[in-house]
């Protein structure tokens, strides 16, 4: 068993706290978000020897709820924030690289329409110009094509006034397992993470930052933990972290809630993602996955709790409106909807804009006790981001006579999973992974699907399928289920059942009958594993129903 995996299971919560508790860390990082997990990877490989804390589950914020692309953002070239759209647009082929089990390259359309926000002239440009800026590669520079074209690639397009399309390369990822995947990388090389650890009250050695309390929201026990320099990754929390700091000034968040519907493939069969125009002058996305159609997203004021966004009726309607303009022929309504999710857009505030015009770009703020803030950006951006702030924790590190710390690394370095060989290797590796999933009893299409998911981890994932027939059988699991629940629990610290079904499968947005069919027997096999009391497991369960009654709510009012 590799030390990733052994480190890194929800049985060692309580002992990695206890361990932290007593040292002094050199980078504490709080929130384990893509943010974090960026931030944790980019120092780890540095030689920082970091700690990160999470209060709920790793991606459980924003990080789980986002369009789940990884994009240069033709959105924010409307804006005309032409150094975003050439930085992100670049490091969507460095994310793809390093991970290409949790990223795809995504074909997607653009059509245009009489009367529309972009025609065939402006989308030309702009095609051109994302092309130029983000550096695509030749074979996927963009193409335009006529009615028919657009037609032949998305039938279900409203046909009325279509005037053509514009056709380019996106990538597809899955947010919460590219988190997970960052942070597995760090784990593997030295780092401390820790979900449902929250930061209580930060410590102070005079005026300057030293440590915080953490308090353990499973075990319910507090840890004082010490560090060097600790940064703010809370995304809707940063003013939050930045109140406790008593640094909250001058420039602050704006939550804004963004929402996504799934719908089955068979009742919303999109063949195609598209990019597309929505009645409001905004614009939206339908992503086929799965077996599945989503789309998103909303963008709308927030000031609820932001732990707990959630789908509306009004998002409901919104959304339900835009998709029946684009694809009239499908007349999709609200008990079509299977599954849902919101999730709120860290934005910084800028004053007498509207939710869609205020930018996406990050920002770093130190405050007088040395605590450093990073709010704004996207999934995209997040290995850039996390150079940044690691380059200026080594500036802080210098200026206190501590030793600087040499470049970043993280540009060739795959997160966990990624030693495939690359995106060019992926193909073939995930082929000569199946004989090892059939050998260890799972059948040839699970064996495929696992290798697809787990990447260069696939491995381990099979060697528990191999010893996990007894457990399988005696819980009623499907074996390939019973592997990846084990896996999730004792490699990827899955605590709960949402935890798993959430962000370690993806599967109560992308297979919700699944998760009904499986739940109770993935609930009782994680009550081993994890030792549960008839209590615990009880107050698990009800969360979980409570979470599937909500991906569907406003859709059943
Ligand atoms: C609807 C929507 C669609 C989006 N689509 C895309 C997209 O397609 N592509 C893209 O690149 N970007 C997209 N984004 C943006 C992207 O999702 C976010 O920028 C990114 O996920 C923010 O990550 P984060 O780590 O900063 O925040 P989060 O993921 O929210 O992480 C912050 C974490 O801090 C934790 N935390 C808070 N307080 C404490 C505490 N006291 N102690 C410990 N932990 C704490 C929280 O629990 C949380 O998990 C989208 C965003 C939204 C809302």
């Amino acid at each position: 068993m590799g030390k990733t995996e052994r480190d890194w299971s929800a049985l060692e919560r309580e002992r990695m706290l206890r361990s932290l508790a007593g040292e002094t860390v050199d980078l504490l990082v709080i929130g384990g978000g893509i943010t974090g997990a960026g931030i944790a990877l980019d120092a780890a490989s540095r030689g920082l020897r970091t700690a990160l804390v999470e209060m709920q589950d790793f991606a459980a914020g924003t990080s789980s709820r986002s369009t789940k692309l990884i994009h240069g953002g033709l959105r924010d070239l409307k804006q005309l924030e032409f150094k975003v759209v050439a930085e992100t647009g670049r490091e969507r082929a460095v994310v793809y690289e390093n991970g290409p089990h949790v990223t795809t390259p995504e074909w997607m359309l653009l059509p245009f329409y009489a009367g529309g926000q972009l025609g065939p002239v402006t989308s030309r440009l702009g095609l051109t110009m994302y092309d130029a800026l983000a550096r695509v590669k030749k074979s996927e520079w963009h193409k335009m094509l006529d009615p028919d074209e657009t037609l032949a690639r998305e039938p279900l397009l409203r046909r009325d006034g279509l005037k053509g399309g514009g056709y380019y390369v996106e990538y597809r990822t899955d947010d919460a397992r590219l988190t997970l995947e960052v942070l597995k990388r760090a784990v593997s090389i030295g780092a401390t993470a820790v979900n449902y650890a929250a930061v209580m009250e930060l410590r102070y050695e005079g005026a300057r930052i030293c440590g915080a309390l953490v308090r353990d929201r499973i075990g319910g026990g507090e840890y004082e933990l010490r560090a060097r320099h600790i940064v703010n990754a809370t995304g809707p929390w940063v003013d939050g972290i930045r109140e406790l700091d008593r640094s909250k000034q001058g420039k602050t968040l704006r939550l804004t809630k963004g929402v996504h519907l799934v719908f089955d493939g068979a009742r919303f069969p999109l063949r195609q993602a598209v990019y597309f125009d929505t009645p409001d002058g905004r614009m939206a996305f339908a992503i086929p996955r799965e077996g599945k159609t989503y789309i998103g997203t909303t963008d709308t004021v927030y000031a609820g709790d932001p732990a707990h966004p959630r789908m509306e009726a009004d998002d409901l309607r919104y959304l339900l409106d835009a998709a029946n303009q684009m694809f009239p022929s499908l007349n999709l309504g609200p008990g079509d909807v299977e599954s849902s999710w919101a999730g709120l857009r860290p934005l910084i505030g800028q004053p007498g804009k509207n939710p869609s015009e205020i930018s996406r770009k990050d920002e770093i703020f130190v405050s007088p006790s040395g605590l450093v803030s990073i709010a704004g950006g996207k999934l995209t951006g997040y290995r850039k981001m996390a150079e940044r702030i690691v380059n200026l924790v080594s500036r802080l590190r210098a200026a206190e006579g501590l030793a600087a710390l040499p470049a970043s690394r993280t540009k060739t370095l795959p997160v966990s999973g990624g030693d495939v060989g690359g995106s060019a290797g992926f193909e073939a590796y995930v082929r000569g992974q199946i004989g090892a999933g059939t050998q260890a009893g799972l059948g040839a299409d699970e064996a495929e699907r696992l290798a697809r998911r787990y990447g260069s981890n696939a491995p381990r994932v099979f060697a528990l399928a191999g010893e996990s027939g007894e457990f399988a059988a005696r819980h009623g699991l499907p074996l390939a289920l019973a592997a990846e629940l084990r896996y999730a629990v004792l490699a990827e610290m899955a605590a709960t059942p949402a935890d798993f079904w959430i962000r370690r499968t993806g599967r109560l947005y992308f297979d919700r009958p699944g998760v009904l069919r499986w739940k109770d027997a993935a609930g009782a096999a994680m009550a081993e594993l994890l030792g549960w009391t008839a209590e615990e497991r009880g107050g698990h369960d009800r969360e979980l129903e409570r979470l599937l009654a909500e991906a569907v709510a406003a859709a059943q009012t």
